[in-house]
């Protein structure tokens, strides 16, 4: 048996699973397409990851927060609250953070950052404890499982067994699918755009989801540039695939113009300060998370829509569930891959995702929604909510991570 354990993918979920086995005696192989210098030194991908406080912690555990914090000391941002608006209306739910018991609903950290920290931590882990083996520019091109091993085949040819196969490899895991586990996917049809902008206005630590007609938009508080202290936010705006093209290409003055009018100037002048990417919108729920020898996790177990910024959250929740069955089978003896082990895992799992995966899904359909009836009801929704506190407890024990 080359591993125990192989992980096809090495994105953040692939490289904190491998973190978090690492020193319990377990031989981890982790299989990633990219070159190696793309897992070493990621690139600025316009994504600010929202971590709910039960993330932070987890990532405090594996030693990323550490990592980010002696790198880049202002990485992490405060979301302190959040507000929720649709169409022109000067109207906003509010959630404050006086509801999660914390000073702040969560915290906000740049994608490549967690990224580079946690190949940092697998590295540091593996000089320490020798089991983690990272094969970079290697593609997962066949895998299919038996009673005795996981069987994994690379587009290079090399054919590697393992006791347990871990797909991390995206929502679109094409080890899932060899795995013959089907998916249902909800293509919205709408591409987001990220990148970071500067304004005038300070923006007090609020994330905004603004469902305007026509278009959403969404600001996640970072901190004042180190270098200029500028005001920033990453910005992101869902549209039509092709209405977004254009902005993407568009000059710089006249991109942060054309921004500036659909914040309605509610931030000032705003300045674009980073590269733009552009992100299709695709929700996965996939129908199995486990199969004989085999489980998915990070998006490949869900692939949330990011407007309720929880796809990483629920990656780094799945990975902690699968690790302690591991580490506690390991620990006594026992077979990694055992059924009820992986059937554990699945139960726990989806328990802790579905709901909000379903509610993601409807919320975002209705507030996508541009006709006169839906234009009402997300009004009406949004009134009701604000005068429900319980709801509002609700929405901001999600925000911060207490499921
Ligand atoms: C616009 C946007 C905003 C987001 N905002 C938030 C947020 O605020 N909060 C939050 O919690 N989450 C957010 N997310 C979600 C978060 O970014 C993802 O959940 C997370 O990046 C998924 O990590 P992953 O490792 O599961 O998958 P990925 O990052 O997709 O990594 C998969 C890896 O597998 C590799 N791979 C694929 N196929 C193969 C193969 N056959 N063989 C070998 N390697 C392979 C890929 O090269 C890649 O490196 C957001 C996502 C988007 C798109």
């Amino acid at each position: 048996m080359d591993f125990d354990i192989l992980i096809s993918g090495a994105g953040p979920a692939g490289l904190c699973l491998a973190r978090a086995l690492s020193g319990c005696g377990l031989r981890i192989g982790v299989v990633e397409q990219q070159p190696l210098a793309a897992i070493e030194n990621p690139a600025y991908d316009g994504r600010e990851i929202a971590l709910t406080q039960q993330s932070a912690q987890s990532m405090r555990d594996l030693g990323l927060w550490a990592r980010i914090e002696a790198d880049e000391p202002t990485a992490f941002a405060q979301l302190r609250d959040a507000k929720v608006m649709n169409g022109p209306s000067p109207f906003a739910m509010v959630i404050g953070h006086q509801l999660s018991q914390h000073s702040e609903l969560g915290w906000l950290v740049s994608n490549h950052l967690i990224r580079r920290a946690a190949y940092q931590e697998v590295c540091a882990a593996q000089q320490q404890h020798q089991d983690i083996q990272l094969l970079t520019g290697e593609q997962v091109a066949r895998a299919h499982t038996d009673a005795g091993a996981a069987h994994v085949t690379l587009a290079s040819g090399k054919q590697l067994r393992a006791r347990l196969l871990v797909a991390a490899d995206s929502r679109f895991s094409g080890t899932r699918r060899a795995l013959g586990i089907g998916a249902d996917m909800h293509d919205f049809g709408r591409s987001m755009l990220l990148c970071t902008m500067s304004h005038e206005q300070p923006h007090q630590h609020v994330a905004w989801e603004w469902f305007g007609y026509g278009q959403t938009l969404a600001l996640l508080p970072m901190n004042d540039d180190p270098a200029t202290g500028a005001h920033r936010s990453c910005v992101v705006l869902t549209l039509p695939h092709h209405a977004l093209e254009p902005l993407a290409d568009m000059d710089e003055a006249a991109f942060g113009q054309d921004l500036t009018r659909r914040f309605d100037h509610r931030l000032g002048a705003m300045q674009l300060a980073s590269t733009r990417h552009l992100y299709p919108l695709v929700g996965v729920r996939p129908h199995r998370l486990v199969a004989p020898r085999f489980a998915c996790v990070g998006d490949a177990a869900v692939g949330m829509h990011p407007v309720t910024a929880h796809g990483f959250n629920f990656g780094l929740l799945g990975i902690a569930t699968l690790a302690r069955e591991l580490r506690a089978a390991q620990a006594a003896g026992q077979d990694i891959a055992a059924p009820d082990l992986l059937a554990r895992y699945e139960r726990a799992h989806r328990h802790a995702t579905l709901p909000l995966y379903l509610a993601t899904t409807f919320v975002a359909r209705l507030y996508t929604t541009d006709h006169p009836p839906a234009r009402l009801l997300r009004d009406a929704a949004l009134r009701l909510a604000q005068n429900f506190p319980p709801f509002k407890r609700m929405v901001a024990a999600t925000l911060s991570g207490k499921h």
